[in-house]
Formats: structure tokens, C-alpha cells, sequence
């Protein structure tokens, strides 16, 4: 096959909603597409406790020579205690983001087990199966759903985790599910871990929005219990949601081996997978985070703007869940969900109709960013669902 034989490729579900939010003349259009934080007026702001630490780096900063794959040290260091607290032992490097901690960890598992398989909960965040097919890596796919009263109904994946074979790689959301917004509760958690560990199976946490759902410590809780359950762990850690650092690429892969030996031989094979992709990651975003995790009152600053957000996300999520409810269109997994997301019950063509009669943008599957609403568009959503189902 030549270059020019290459076929168009089908839009990106998400990305390209901002393409098609920027051509539309309509002054009242929203865009609750994409997965970045907004404030009250719409904006994804720049935390003040980034703006400081960069004013501090760009003051002090002496030289820009190569570190090495694993990143800055210093910053894993730092966000894995910071994140997972100081007496869990992890060994790990610096990602570009949660997409390259992943997509390290997928090449790297692909390499060491013939016939190894990615199980994933479905729906989920739509880069999570491009990025095992990448790798080589066989796709599973159990339902991750609510039950009735909109809680998780942890039925589904149980099932998939007694059926699998041994090896087989469980790609967890830790906390705030994309897009669903509805996790496991701590009980169910602890079932989970147990049947992995009985399964001989490997959890791969994934960890992109640690301090949006119940409060720091409650959204890695998951992160302790498999410590504890299993004796191999990865966790794909981003820091690019808590510390508003999107473009600026920040994560890290945490790594529990059988013992300190194995997990330091694991980062080894991580980072020379990280040299052959993209040499060495950027580190910018790195030392603005560990710049603020090794200052003490940068930190309380960040952790204040970042309670911030958490709450003003609960609250929306909460009136838009009213809004809903007094129109008799009464979600509970909306009112029960954390995070940024949640899943409109919509059916198919109700997207396209928000769009075409109301300017109202969001994907197909009907997850909305609930941080893009705001008091004016939480009523103009609901009576919009009320139109549309009309
Ligand atoms: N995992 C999930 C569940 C996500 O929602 C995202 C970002 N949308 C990522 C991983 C990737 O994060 P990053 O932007 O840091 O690569």
C-alpha cells in the first residue's frame, strides 16, 4: 500500500464537536463536548498556584539540558505521595499525561504476555481501546453499568473477571468514570480487588481526575485497596484535570512489582518503551506540580482552588439533576455520579435535534460536561430534553 491509498478517517466523536461549535453562528451556542473544566463564565482558567510556580520557575530555572526517559524524579516523587500518600511503596516515571502512562503500560504488557487480553468496562473513555489495539493487545468488553436506583451494579464485571484468564489486564477507572460519572462503591471495590487477586489478574488503574469526586483522599482509596489486595499494580496517573495543565501533558505510571526488584526491572522496560516513543517526556508541566507539591503554601493554594472546582461540580451536577426531576425527567445516575461527567438518557437523534434547534453540542452517546453548565443553561438544557422528547 502507498501513503496516497490511505482512507479518510471518521471524526473523532469529541474532538471534533469544538471544530463544529467554532463554525456555528448562533450566539447561544454551548459546547459540552469536551472533557476540560469551565468556570461560571465558561472558561478553563489557569490555576493561581500554576501561575506562581511558573513565575517562580522561569525566575530560578538554570538550564534546559536533557533528564532522561523516566522524567523528572522528583515530580513522581512528590505526586505519588502527594496522590497515594507517602507508605505505599511504588516505583514509576513521568508520562506525557495519562494517555502516555497508559499507552506505555499497554506496550509494555503486550510485550510480556502471549495471548494477554484488555478487559474494559464499556462505555468508557473511547481513547482506552485505540490505545490496547495499538499495543497488540486482544479488547474484552463487559457492561459497566447502574442498577436501577442508579448505583454501580458491579454484576457485570465480576462475571468478566471470573471468566478471564490468568494475566488479563482490568483497566479501572479509580474514580469519577468517563463518562458515566458512576463508580463502585468502597464494599464493591473491596470485592473486586479480591476476585482479581483470585483471578491472577492485573488491575490497571486509571487515575485522571483525583480531587473531582468525593475529596482527595476518598478518590485514590481505590489506589490503597489494590496495594493491599494484589501483588502487581499499575496505576496511569494524570495530573493534567487537578492541576489544569491539559496542553501541558503531565502524568506519571505508577508501578507495584512482586517486590522492589521487579518493580524497578518494570519501570526499566517502561522507560526505554518511553526513549523509543518520544525520547524523554516534556517537562514544563512537571516541575510547575512538583514546583507546588514541595512548597507548602503553594499547595494549600492549589488545594483550595482545586476544593473549588470539586464543589462547584457537585452543586451543578445536583441542580441539573432538580432541573430534570421537576420536568419529570429524573435521573438518578446523574444525582448519584461524581466527576465531570455524566450520561444524558437520550435517544438516538435527540443529540442531533439539541443541536439543530436549541445550539446545544455534546456527542452522540449523550455524556455532557456537567462543568460547562451553568444556572442560565442547566434550564435551558432540561427544557431542551423536554423539547426533544416531546
Ligand atoms: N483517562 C481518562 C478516563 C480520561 O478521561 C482522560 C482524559 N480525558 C485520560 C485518561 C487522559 O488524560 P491526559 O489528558 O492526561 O492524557
Amino acid at each position: 500500500m502507498s501513503l496516497s491509498d490511505l482512507q479518510p478517517l471518521g471524526l473523532d466523536p469529541i474532538l471534533s464537536i469544538a471544530a463544529r461549535v467554532a463554525r456555528d453562528p448562533r450566539p447561544e451556542r454551548v459546547d459540552f463536548g469536551i472533557g476540560v473544566y469551565r468556570d461560571a463564565e465558561g472558561h478553563s482558567p489557569i490555576f493561581a498556584a500554576v501561575k506562581a510556580a511558573e513565575a517562580r520557575i522561569a525566575r530560578d530555572q538554570r538550564t534546559k539540558a536533557y533528564l532522561s526517559p523516566l522524567g523528572d524524579t522528583r515530580f513522581v516523587a512528590a505526586m505519588s505521595a502527594a496522590a497515594f500518600g507517602e507508605h505505599l511503596a511504588f516505583a514509576g516515571l513521568q508520562t506525557v499525561g495519562g494517555t502516555g502512562a497508559l499507552h506505555l503500560a499497554m506496550h509494555v504488557l503486550a510485550a510480556t504476555g502471549s495471548g494477554r487480553k484488555v478487559v474494559l468496562g464499556t462505555p468508557t473513555w473511547p481513547n482506552h481501546a485505540p490505545i490496547a489495539a495499538s499495543a497488540g493487545l486482544g479488547i474484552r468488553t463487559y457492561a459497566h453499568r447502574a442498577d436501577v436506583g442508579g448505583a454501580f451494579d458491579p454484576a457485570p464485571l465480576l462475571q468478566a473477571i471470573a471468566t478471564c484468564s490468568a494475566g488479563d489486564v482490568f483497566v479501572l477507572h479509580g474514580c469519577c468514570h468517563n463518562p458515566t460519572g458512576i463508580d463502585p462503591n468502597l464494599a464493591q471495590w473491596q470485592d473486586i480487588a479480591a476476585a482479581i487477586a483470585a483471578a491472577g489478574a492485573l488491575p490497571l488503574i486509571d487515575l485522571a481526575y483525583q480531587g473531582f469526586g468525593e475529596g482527595w483522599a476518598e478518590d485514590q482509596a481505590v489506589v490503597a485497596l489494590f496495594h493491599d489486595a494484589v501483588p502487581e499494580l499499575l496505576v496511569a496517573y494524570s495530573c493534567d484535570k487537578n492541576f489544569g495543565l491539559y496542553r501541558d501533558r503531565v502524568g506519571m505510571l505508577t508501578v507495584k512489582g512482586r517486590d522492589a526488584t521487579s518493580g524497578q526491572m518494570i519501570v526499566q522496560h517502561l522507560a526505554a518503551a518511553a526513549r523509543t516513543a518520544y525520547s524523554m517526556p516534556p517537562d514544563h508541566g512537571a516541575v510547575v506540580v512538583r514546583t507546588i507539591l514541595e512548597d507548602a503554601e503553594l499547595s494549600r493554594l492549589w488545594r483550595s482552588e482545586l476544593d473549588a472546582m470539586r464543589a462547584r461540580l457537585a452543586s451543578l451536577r445536583q441542580a441539573f439533576a432538580m432541573a430534570l426531576e421537576a420536568r419529570g425527567l429524573g435521573q438518578p445516575c446523574l444525582s448519584r455520579g461524581f466527576g465531570m461527567f455524566g450520561m444524558l438518557d437520550v435517544a438516538p437523534g435527540d443529540v442531533e435535534q439539541l443541536t439543530e434547534r436549541f445550539a446545544i453540542f455534546l456527542p452522540p452517546s449523550g455524556r455532557i460536561n456537567l462543568a460547562a453548565l451553568t444556572d442560565a443553561t442547566i434550564e435551558r438544557l432540561a427544557d431542551a430534553l423536554l423539547a426533544v422528547r416531546a
